[in-house]
């Protein structure tokens, strides 16, 4: 199993794209602006993408997927893995025919480009050994985070969230976590904007890690453009004895 970054910025700028992760050639997790650098050929492999909310910076690609690969697709639909509320919120925003056509629908009804699943807090999907497990997190709207394992290996991504027990019960209760991609939107000096738009900045997130039993590389994404080192820097000097990596888009890992 590879999990490839795609994007992994907090915004936009040469060279930063916003959140999505491939796993492998055929899931994405989140569908950010990460997914216009694959070719079309790439594009067209996609079977399946897991959200983790309705934001924006997470979702920015899927119409865009939809009109690039919809005639590809035929009867098999790309399987859009999300909460209900999250669902109902792209069509009546973004799929409502006023911002972008209804992928859902189209292009035919029977036969549509994107095609819902129901998937929420403690759901699991598995094919062969592949393992995406959902997991509820803390944000300004409904949104979950994703524990995926193969087996022999894990990654656990928090997608967007502020303080919360749930994730790291469920973490601490599996054998073994490799890598933990987790988000960091603002710096110290942004906490009060932290605690309204609900994300970590260094100092929530150090306290965070210390419920953390396990001892993955630690990797930090969603950085504000223009601030990561700073951001980071705070991080390093937030949190000791950790395995620490600015996460970048371009980076892989093999599991
Ligand atoms: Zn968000
Ligand atoms: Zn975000």
């Amino acid at each position: 199993m590879r999990l490839e970054v795609l994007g992994c910025s907090g915004g936009i700028g040469r060279g930063l794209r916003t959140t999505s992760l491939a796993i492998d050639d055929d899931i994405l997790i989140d569908c950010g602006t990460g997914i216009g650098d694959l070719p079309v050929e790439r594009l067209r492999e996609i079977r399946r993408v897991f959200l983790t909310h309705a934001h924006l910076d997470h979702v920015a690609g899927l119409p865009l997927l939809a009109d690039t690969v919809f005639d590809t697709l035929k009867s098999r639909p790309l399987a859009v893995h999300c909460e209900d509320h999250t669902h109902q919120v792209l069509r009546e925003h973004i799929f409502n025919w006023r911002i972008w056509p209804d992928f859902f629908v189209l292009p035919r009804g029977q036969e549509p480009a994107l095609h819902h699943v129901p998937f929420h807090p403690g759901d699991v999907w598995e094919d062969g050994e592949r393992r995406v497990e959902a997991i509820r997190m803390e944000h300004t709207v409904p949104a979950m985070g994703y524990f995926i394992s193969n087996g022999r290996s894990a990654i656990a991504f928090t997608g967007d969230t502020t303080r919360t027990e749930r994730f790291w019960q469920v973490l601490n209760a599996r054998p073994r976590l490799d890598v933990l991609i987790i988000e960091c939107a603002f710096g110290n000096e942004d906490i009060e904007v932290c605690r309204l738009a609900k994300h970590y900045c260094p100092t929530i997130l150090a306290e965070e890690l210390e419920r953390l039993e396990h001892d993955p590389l630690i990797c930090i994404t969603h950085l504000k453009p223009g601030c990561e080192q700073a951001i980071f820097e705070q991080v390093e000097r937030a949190i000791g004895g950790r395995r620490l990596l600015r996460l970048r888009g371009g980076e892989h890992f093999d599991l």
